[in-house]
């Protein structure tokens, strides 16, 4: 099968036409990828922020795809459904993490895209116990970036749930989900661009954003809670500048630059900082659901997967307006 693999960072993903497809492990599916989202994790395992832990790698884990085959253990799915893998691809069950619902964090986890390949490619192999049905009122592409944006703003605004305006700072393909999230909760939503970005500060505003301007700009009232999409640490001082007492700043990528130092009256008032961490299944269940019935609806860009790179690049340098999503050329064909 055809797929996009990483085999150096800060080059370009290639293309390798004959790689094989794993075999298949007992609680395994083989995936016709039908439709694989571009997360801004991709762009740091491309960029060598992220370390990826054996190369070549095939990246992407917002994976929308239909069962071919079934490993000899799986009960659950049938040859023919339509499923979704995100980013989480097994655990180990077993450590303190696993065992008190905090999978997210488990000493063992392993990764989509990062220490399994992923989805940029026409076949992919997937645990079957880590895939979600998907709701069928949604459609291939625009399902793709629920699985890791949508799902991680979710467990994001769990954090500052309380909250009547949540400020959003960075707003591409997870803010312009979590922004109809929190609308459907009644609050009110901030959003925070690249100065100067105006499309982009349209774009939030259109997205139900009540106020829109560039993360140098102080919003027209305190913030209840943050969450910081865009991977930048001066963002967090920021953030905190501008939230009430008691309030707390998510960090919700999984990688930033660093945070600089701060006089210590930003976080003095209980205010909290913290970050989110990957997903657990039930967040991805649960939001799924939330989805079909809001009903959110994802801003896309579609790309043929053998343009990755393009997609990366223009996702690198914000030129996304919402999600970019690769479609196989074989996905028409399944
Ligand atoms: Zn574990
Ligand atoms: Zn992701």
């Amino acid at each position: 099968m055809r797929a996009m693999i990483l085999r150096h960072p800060r080059a370009p993903l290639e293309v390798e036409s004959g790689r094989a497809v794993r075999a298949l492990g007992p609680d395994d599916l083989s995936i016709r990828v039908l439709a694989c989202g571009v997360c801004r994790t991709d762009v740091h395992e491309v960029d060598g922020d992220l370390i990826v832990p054996k190369l070549p790698i095939v990246p992407g884990h917002e994976i929308v795809g239909r069962v071919e085959a079934l490993g000899a253990a799986v009960e659950r799915w049938r040859v023919g459904d339509r499923l979704g893998v995100s980013w989480l691809a097994s655990t180990c069950g077993v450590c303190d993490f696993c065992r008190s619902g905090r999978e997210n964090l488990c000493d063992r986890g392993r990764f989509t895209g990062l220490d399994v390949d992923g989805g940029y490619a026409e076949v992919a192999v997937a645990d079957g116990r880590f895939c979600f049905p998907l709701p069928p009122s949604i459609p291939d592409v625009a399902a793709a970036p629920l699985l890791c944006a949508g799902a991680i703003g979710y467990r994001a605004l769990r954090f500052v749930s309380e909250g009547q305006r949540i400020g959003l700072y960075g707003f591409g393909a997870a803010a312009h989900i979590a922004v109809q999230v929190a609308r459907h909760r009644g609050q009110e939503v901030f959003a925070f661009t690249r100065p100067g970005d105006r499309a982009g500060q349209e774009f939030a505003l259109r997205m139900g954003a009540s106020w829109a301007g560039g993360s140098d700009a102080a919003p027209p009232d305190l913030l209840d809670g943050a969450v910081i999409f865009a991977p930048v640490g001066e963002l967090i001082p920021k953030a905190l500048a501008s939230t009430v007492k008691g309030g707390t700043v998510v960090a919700a990528g999984i990688h930033l630059s660093d945070v600089p130092s701060f006089p210590y009256r930003l976080l003095w008032d209980e205010r909290v900082v913290r970050s989110v961490a990957n997903l657990t299944r039930a967040d991805a269940a649960e939001y799924l659901a939330l989805a079909e019935q809001i009903p959110i609806r994802t801003t896309t860009t579609s790309f043929p997967l053998r343009e990755a790179n393009e997609a990366l690049a223009r996702l690198r340098s914000g030129q996304i307006e919402g999600a970019a999503v690769l479609v196989p050329e074989s996905a028409g064909r399944a």
